[in-house]
């Protein structure tokens, strides 16, 4: 079997800063990149506020960087899939998607968020078909066309002034009278002329045709949650932006968890309830869940791996 002294599954701005540590402290660690190679950052537009870029950079072409960074110390890049992880004894054992076995002497968690969907029938239905949960990815499909937006925290504010730049008009559906997001992203969001907020109003239902396998939507049924009152507002892309859910289900039963499902370190820490098991970027944090906090903790999950390691002799 495979043996590496540090394996990193995932890889957004965590995994891949995690794997620059490791890999300088000759760890030779072994990464998987998992289902999206580089994270949440490739379905972003501009990153402005990465420290290090003052003209600020593009979410994918920052993450290409920190994969060159990563490889040329060393770090063995691969893409695939852990399916399985064995923690009950160290080494640990971890299989992944293609078959192979990995036994690692630590592991660092960075699996990141998932985008979460409102959960009604029709969002499911004309997902890949109208309905999206990244604007940067799909919203090209959308040039010159109405769409929809729903969410009121930073995503949905960058989502809405993204498209506003391609589309004819971006309605931004909120739940509520005000915004979550930062007042910067408010500022923007206000003052562009093709974003129409619709304020305390949730979505009801997504409407659209099928015919055999295509599908396209063409409007969703809104309601005012303070009047009741409903209306049908006619689009063709539903962007959905309502915060995200933490990638922790191969770890369910196995490590600490809060009751929202991310993984629970020791205070100014990365080290999980398992020794040798360490925790960095989204997975761990609500709170921030910034590309500088999570490199952040990358890095201090890689140097408490090599102080592990270090203290096994
Ligand atoms: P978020 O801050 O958790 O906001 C989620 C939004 O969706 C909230 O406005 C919430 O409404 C709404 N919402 C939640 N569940 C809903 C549902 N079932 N139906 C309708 N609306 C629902 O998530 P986020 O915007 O993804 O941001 C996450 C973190 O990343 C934040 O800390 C943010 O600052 C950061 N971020 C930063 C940047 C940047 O700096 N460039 C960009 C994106 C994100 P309520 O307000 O009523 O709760």
């Amino acid at each position: 079997m495979e043996k590496t002294k540090c394996l990193i599954i995932g890889s957004g701005p965590a995994g891949y800063t995690a794997a620059i540590y490791a890999a300088r402290a000759d760890l030779k660690p072994i990464m998987y990149e998992g289902m999206q190679p580089g994270g949440q950052l490739t379905t972003t537009t501009e990153v402005d506020n990465f420290p290090g870029y003052p003209g600020g950079i593009d979410g994918s072409a920052m993450m290409e960087d920190l994969k060159k960074q990563a490889t040329r110390f060393g770090t063995e890049v691969r893409w695939g899939m852990v399916s399985e992880v064995d923690m009950s004894n160290r080494p640990f054992k971890a299989k992944i998607d293609d078959g192979a076995e990995i036994e690692a002497e630590t592991i660092i968690i960075a699996t990141g968020a998932t985008a979460k969907y409102i959960g009604l029938e029709s969002e499911e239905k004309f997902k890949g078909g109208g309905v999206s949960a990244c604007a940067t990815c799909d919203g090209f499909f959308y040039k010159g066309k109405d769409v929809a937006v729903v969410g009121g925290g930073d995503t949905a504010a960058e989502e809405a002034t993204y498209l506003a730049n391609m589309c004819r008009k971006v309605y931004l559906i909120h739940r509520r009278d005000e915004l979550r997001a930062s007042k910067a992203m408010q500022k923007r969001v206000l003052n562009t002329p093709n974003i129409e907020m619709l304020w305390d109003t949730e979505v009801k239902e997504i409407v659209g045709t099928e015919e055999g396998f295509t599908k396209a939507l063409n409007g969703a049924i809104v309601v005012n949650n303070k009047t009741g009152k409903e209306k049908k507002i006619d689009i063709e892309g539903f962007f959905v932006a309502i915060g995200h859910t933490p990638n922790t289900g191969l770890f369910n039963d196995k490590l600490e968890m809060d009751d929202t499902g991310y993984l629970i370190t020791k205070p100014d820490s990365t080290a999980t309830s398992i020794p040798g098991v360490f925790a960095s970027g989204d997975v761990q944090d609500k709170h921030f869940r910034q590309a500088i906090t999570a490199a952040g903790t990358g890095c201090m999950a890689a140097i408490e791996s090599e102080r592990f390691l270090g203290e096994q002799l």
